[in-house]
């Protein structure tokens, strides 16, 4: 055992270091020179949404028993692994370590090289939040071609760190009005509900998105039949594959690409750019899976995932002048492959599960007897000696939101002889692969923010530059709305973030801005600016004093402007 794993490790490195070598002298001067500089002309950022060791492991077990295939597409190109971690933040209301992170605060850094916390996309970790620009946003400002590709929807946290800006992932609607005006070229991924409006069967409550995305030259396609009709000459394209998330592998119909399928298309139009494109391509699914506790579905997606690598890999070889970086985010519902003491694992099960727990889910919940749930399981699994107990198990759920489903995949677990921690994700580091310049820069144990740099750093692109554009434009402050539906903001750090001075001394606080002077009586709950009552409204709560862009306006003698819909200050 030891010699074998021994004998893959090195193997492993010389195969990257060869294929890297092989790249930069295959090609002409100008794509050696650029190589040796450590530099590309394009870089490609593919993401496994969840895929920890286990996930990694359990693809790769399937693919040698199930299929007789040894290796991965990944596995010649791994050079080390990265911390996943987050900031300490507020998660949902209650505030947790940072230890154990989401997508949105571990593409955060990935993407842009801050920590953040949980559901914050690429802002920073304050009560007023400055927004982070990515290696993507930086690319983009430096005239490459962008695109973003994901089996998620396409407003979900891990492409929405890359091209956007909010306080909360949860505002899939902003995220994908955002991408209208982020010039990203090519976005493929599912997620039509947040473009559209409820009578289109969308959720936006403003307005429908799609016409404007055709009048600023996007072409919309919406199946696998339109995908593959799409051509180079379409630069700009926004592929919808479903409502919410594109569906899981098991489930797929013709309509339904591939991520390969998609990862190649993208790769077409992108690298017609002559100064080159930035891409981040997600399995955005096996989190999915792996949330579910639905391990042959989770193979499946993680192998969907392995197959758009090998596209991109094979593009980066044939056009010399790309780099090639990939990670998770972090690792989904504490898989294990073993469990209860048994030093065995049923591998050759892994494959006889039609579809996923997900597309069982309605029919487990209206079945009413023990006999109703055999039939759905011997259905979709080659398991005929279903117990009354295993039954009964499905029928009364397990204790999670995922209720019956969770059950099913509770018993499906058991027998497959793998193990889960819960349905939520862990803290372990995970893999990174790479090939091209950037392979050097995140080998080793690295941080993930330094996926973010060393994506800079082969492009040669500026994200402090880029960050500072944004942030010279945008403030995301945390906000609260009073009865008369009133947007009021914290003061103090508010005041700060706007450069207006702020002072607390017993029940007066005093903001001096440019020109006026505001104090306000604390306890009173009144303010006076230059004197006089001032006619804004104003809240103390808790001991924090709450104004609205009204008063910060007179203080700053500035128009600042709120936007509702991305929840954040416009300062110009
Ligand atoms: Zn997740």
């Amino acid at each position: 055992m030891n010699k074998f794993l021994k004998g893959l490790a090195i193997s492993g490195l010389a195969f990257s270091m060869i294929a890297a070598g092989t790249s930069a002298a295959a090609k002409s001067t100008t794509a050696t020179n650029n190589q040796t500089k450590g530099k590309s002309k394009n870089l490609i950022v593919l993401i496994g949404d969840g895929m920890g060791p286990a996930q990694i492991s359990a693809a790769r077990y399937y693919q040698q028993y199930e299929k007789g295939i040894q290796k991965l597409n990944l596995d010649p190109y791994y050079v080390g692994q990265a911390t996943t971690y987050a900031d300490r933040g507020e998660d949902g209301g209650t505030v947790v370590s940072g230890i154990v992170t989401d997508s949105a605060s571990a593409g955060t850094a990935f993407a842009t090289g801050h920590k953040t916390y949980n559901a914050g996309i690429s802002v920073s970790n304050e009560d007023v939040s400055k927004p982070f620009a990515s290696v993507i946003e930086a690319a983009e400002l430096s005239g490459k071609s962008t695109g973003l590709v994901t089996t998620a929807r396409i407003t979900h946290a891990t492409p929405a760190v890359y091209a956007s800006h909010v306080r909360s992932r949860d505002n899939e609607s902003a995220i994908a009005s955002q991408y209208l005006d982020s010039g990203v070229d090519v976005l493929f991924g599912g997620g039509e509900s947040f473009f559209v409006t409820k009578d289109g069967k969308g959720k936006r409550t403003d307005k429908n998105l799609l016409p404007e995305f055709e009048a600023k030259g996007y072409k919309i396609v919406k199946t696998a039949k339109d995908l593959k009709a799409l051509t180079s000459k379409n630069a700009k394209a926004l592929g919808l594959f479903g409502g919410s998330h594109v569906s899981y592998v098991p489930d797929r119909s013709a309509e339904t690409p591939s991520l390969a399928t998609m990862t190649s298309k993208a790769l077409d139009i992108l690298s017609t750019n002559k100064n080159g494109f930035a891409i981040m391509i997600e399995g955005g699914r096996i989190d999915h899976a792996g949330h579910a506790n639905d391990l042959p579905t989770l193979v499946q997606e993680a192998l969907d995932f392995d197959a758009a690598f090998k596209v991109a890999i094979e593009f980066a070889k044939k056009n010399g002048n790309t780099s090639v970086v990939v990670t998770a985010d972090h690792e989904t519902g504490g898989l294990s492959l073993s469990r209860d003491n048994i030093y065995e694992i049923n591998i050759d099960l892994w494959d006889q599960q039609k579809h996923s727990s997900e597309s069982l889910a309605s029919a487990l919940n209206e079945a009413v007897t023990i006999d109703d749930v055999k039939k759905i399981v011997q259905n979709n699994t080659w398991i005929t000696d279903l117990t009354d107990e295993e039954a009964q198990y499905i029928l009364d759920g397990d204790g999670s939101s995922y209720k019956r489903e969770g059950g099913y995949n509770v018993v499906i677990s058991k027998r497959l002889l793998i193990g889960w921690s819960g349905h939520g994700h862990s803290a372990v580091d995970v893999g990174v692969w790479a090939y091209g310049p950037i392979a050097e820069k995140v080998k080793g144990q690295v941080d993930n923010t330094q996926i973010a740099f060393a994506g800079a750093e082969v492009l040669g692109v500026d994200l402090k530059k880029a960050s500072s554009e944004l942030q010279s434009k945008y403030l995301y402050p945390k906000f609260k709305i009073n009865r008369d539906k009133e947007v009021l903001y914290p003061a103090q750090a508010l005041a700060k973030a706007l450069g207006v001075a702020y002072k607390e001394s017993g029940s007066t606080a005093t903001l001096t801005g440019k020109s006026v002077v505001i104090t306000v009586d604390l306890s009173a709950g009144t303010a006076k600016v230059g004197g006089k009552a001032a006619s804004f409204t104003v809240d103390v709560d808790n001991g924090t004093l709450y104004l609205p862009l009204a008063a910060f306006n007179q203080a700053t003698g500035k128009t600042l402007k709120w936007d509702t819909l991305s929840e954040r200050i416009i300062l110009k």
